[in-house]
Formats: structure tokens, sequence, C-alpha cells
């Protein structure tokens, strides 16, 4: 059997059938900005592999820090043990994100970063004697594919209804509607202040996507809305999760989103981009004051402890990752993206097969009137030369912040060629 069919029986990919699965393409290496697939074609990649390659792939310095490692160690228990790589990855967590956030919690996705955060929380309460078990999420919020995850994810966009009786259920509020550089409405705050008046006490967190709302919606909402619910968290003394694990890492135009609101959490999960986009890691930071919380009540223990805890390898790449980053002019080249992005796809907006669009950092949202056919338009991408790959009624662009003009041109282009035929 050749590798395609094999691929096609046997292998399941992200959201897909096996019965009638969608078709793959082999890539066989990519370097920079470029895929290569096994058939010789070169894409320019517009994803970032889903937020992550920040830097593009086979980047000398990520893979010398990998190598160095390699050959000192690839793996280690973390119980009772420790490792530089972790040790420095973790000054670089405390170090970067707000200042309250001091303590750091190591997992393996993001997925189980937003576990932990939610455990943490629920800890807390526990600990402190007045037990809580709800959480309050947004509308078109994404955290996530494991259970606890999803239950704060929109229960439409990860299909509730299939796991009725299993995902805990959790209050919904609707997504921010004062989007980000538009105008501020605070009448907007009213829904989630007549649920806490009521309900506060039994609320252990709200949980949210700061700015930017992802995999849920690719949507871009006012600062202030943040403002706003860091100020009614702390008036109802509830906890405030920010799930940063797209955001993370200068996406936006700020290393972390919540910068744009001059906020902090009391629980940030970081994932995606922490390693580059070399290997799987994440981290969930919190403040002193939760961390007493936890470890001073009746468990004394925060109770996770993956295996993987803290991988060497991935610890040792986020750490170049970052050090990459903060070295390089990413402000500069975010801004550039952007302006590209503005320039490039705005005019977009009048086209009849569009929508909306919208541009923030190193993000451009072309939003169609009707859900695309995936597998005709990503075949179209390819022939195009480059790799976008689109979901819904989303056609947008996320790109490593080293792309250069002419290969950000390459996709803007076979957005509008896309567009054009969308029309046709
Ligand atoms: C991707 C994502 C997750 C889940 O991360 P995984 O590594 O896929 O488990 C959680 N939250 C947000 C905001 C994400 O974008």
């Amino acid at each position: 059997m050749n590798d395609l069919d094999f691929d096609r029986l046997h292998i399941w990919h992200p959201y897909t059938s096996l019965t009638q699965p969608l078709p793959t393409y082999e890539v066989a290496s990519a370097q920079g900005c470029t895929l290569s697939l096994a058939d010789g074609r070169q894409l320019v990649d517009g994803m970032s592999s889903w937020w992550a390659c920040l830097h593009g792939y086979n980047v000398p310095e990520l893979n010398a820090a990998i190598q160095t490692q390699l050959a000192k160690m690839a793996h280690i228990m973390f119980g009772g043990i420790r490792h530089s790589p972790a040790t420095r990855l973790c000054r670089h967590l405390v170090e970067l994100t707000p200042q309250p956030l001091q303590h750091v919690f190591l997992a393996d996705s993001g997925s189980v970063a937003v576990e932990v955060a939610l455990k943490m929380a629920l800890q807390y309460w526990q600990s402190r004697g007045t037990p809580r078990t709800r959480f309050v999420a947004l509308r078109n919020g994404y955290h996530g594919d494991t259970f606890g995850a999803m239950s704060v994810t929109d229960p439409d966009g990860s299909m509730h209804s299939l796991y009725q009786g299993f995902v805990a259920e959790h209050w919904f509020i609707s997504a921010p509607r004062s989007q980000f550089g538009g105008p501020w409405d605070p009448q907007e705050m009213t829904e989630l202040e007549t649920l806490l008046a009521t309900e506060h006490q039994q609320v252990a967190a709200i949980v949210l996507e700061p700015i930017v709302q992802g995999a849920g919606g690719m949507r871009f909402y006012h600062p202030d809305y943040l403002k706003a619910v860091r100020a009614l968290c702390d008036q109802y003394g509830i906890l405030l999760i920010a799930d940063e694990i797209a955001t993370g890492f200068g996406r936006t135009g700020k290393l972390f989103a919540c910068e744009w609101a001059g906020i902090s959490p009391d629980i940030l999960c970081v994932g995606k981009a922490l390693t580059g986009g070399y290997m799987t890691l994440s981290a969930t930071l919190t403040t002193s004051c939760v961390m007493r919380g936890i470890c001073e009540g009746a468990a004394g223990v925060l109770m996770h402890g993956p295996t993987f805890m803290a991988n060497p390898l991935a610890c040792a790449v986020a750490c170049a990752s970052i050090e990459l980053l903060l070295a390089s002019p990413w402000q500069q080249r975010v801004k550039d993206i952007e302006q590209h992005l503005l320039a490039q796809l705005q005019p977009l907006a009048s086209h009849p097969a569009v929508a909306d669009v919208r541009v923030l950092g190193a993000i451009g949202v072309v939003e169609t009137r009707e859900p695309v056919d995936m597998a005709w338009l990503q075949s179209l991408f390819v022939e195009l030369g480059v790799w976008i790959r689109p979901f819904g009624r989303l056609i947008y662009l996320m790109p490593p912040y080293v792309i250069t003009p002419v290969q950000l041109l390459k996709l803007t282009n076979a957005i509008r060629q896309a567009l054009d035929r969308i029309a046709a």
C-alpha cells in the first residue's frame, strides 16, 4: 500500500473523517517560510503551523539548541529533579509576563495548560474553604480539545452536544462586540454584570482569550472590554484566566495581548509559539496569592504532573526561541506585516464574496459571505504556491515574522485570486 492510501485508511487528521477524508499534501521539508512538498512544489507558508512557527522553519539557532541539549539529555523526569533548560525558561517567563505572575507550571500542550489553569482556580477556592465550581467563558472562545478546556470553549463551536452529560456546564456570555480599533460601548458589560451580581459566589474564574478570539472566529475586540472584565473580577474577588496560547510572543504587536489593556490576569496560559513551533510545550503561570491559596490549603499540592513535564529538549528550544525573538526587531516586523496586510487585504472588503476584513498585528482575516469549500480552496491555494488553511467562512493569514514582502504579496495575491474564483 502506498503512503497516500495508508494515510487515508489508517490515520486521523485534525477534525476529519476517515471514511470521507479530505486531501492531504506530503511535506518533505520546510525552510524559512517555504514548505517543500514531496512532489517538488514549493509553498509560501501563511499559517506558521497554527500560530507556532514564528521564526519560520529549520532555524539554525533553534536546531542548534536542540542538538546541544540532545547531547546532554533528551529527557529526564521532573519529580525531584531540576535542570537548567527548565530553570532558564521559567526565568524568562516570569520576567516577560506581567509582574504579578511569579509561579510557573510546565505542561505538554495548550489544552493541558488550560486544564491546569482550571485546576488551579478550583483548588484555590477549595483550599479557602469556599469551593466554587463554575466558570464564566465567552461565546466564540476556543481553549482546546480536552474535556476541561472544551467545557469553557464555545458550546456550538466545539459541539458540546456530542458529549452531552459529560462536558461540565459553565456559563457563557456573548462574545465581545466592541471591535479593536473601533468605539468602546460600556453597555456590553451589562450581561456579565447581571450574571455576577447574582451568581458571583459560584464563579471560580472568568476564562478568556485576551483581545483575539482565535479558532472560535478570529475576532479582535476592544482592550476596554478586557479592562472592564478585570475590574469586575476585582470587584467580586473572582479569578481571571487569560489564555494567550495563540496570542503570546508578539503575534498581536504586543509581546502578550493583555498588554493592550495594561492588565494582569491571575492565571496565564502560553503554548504554541513558546518553542518557536519546534516541540509541544506549554506553561501556566499564576500569582503568589493563588499559589499560596493552593499550597496552604487542604491538598497542599497542585494535583498535576505530566510524564514529560519540563521536557529538556522542549525547554531548551523554547529558551532559544524566546532569546531569538527578543534579539530580533520583532515589533517592527509585526508592524510591517500589519501594514502590508492592511494595504493588500483591506481593499477586499468591498469584494462581492467578502463579508469582512480585519487585521491586527501579524494576523489578517478575510471573512467570506458563504462557508468555503475547504478541499477545493485548499487545492487552489496549493496551485497558487501558498499554504493557507481556511475554515468555515474564514480565510486568514498568520505568517512567520521573518516573511519577506515578496512572499507576503504572494499570500495576499492568492487570497484575492481565490475570492475572484469564489465570486465567479
Ligand atoms: C490552540 C489553542 C489551545 C490548545 O492548544 P493545543 O496545544 O492544541 O492543545 C488553547 N487555547 C488557545 C487560545 C489556542 O489557540
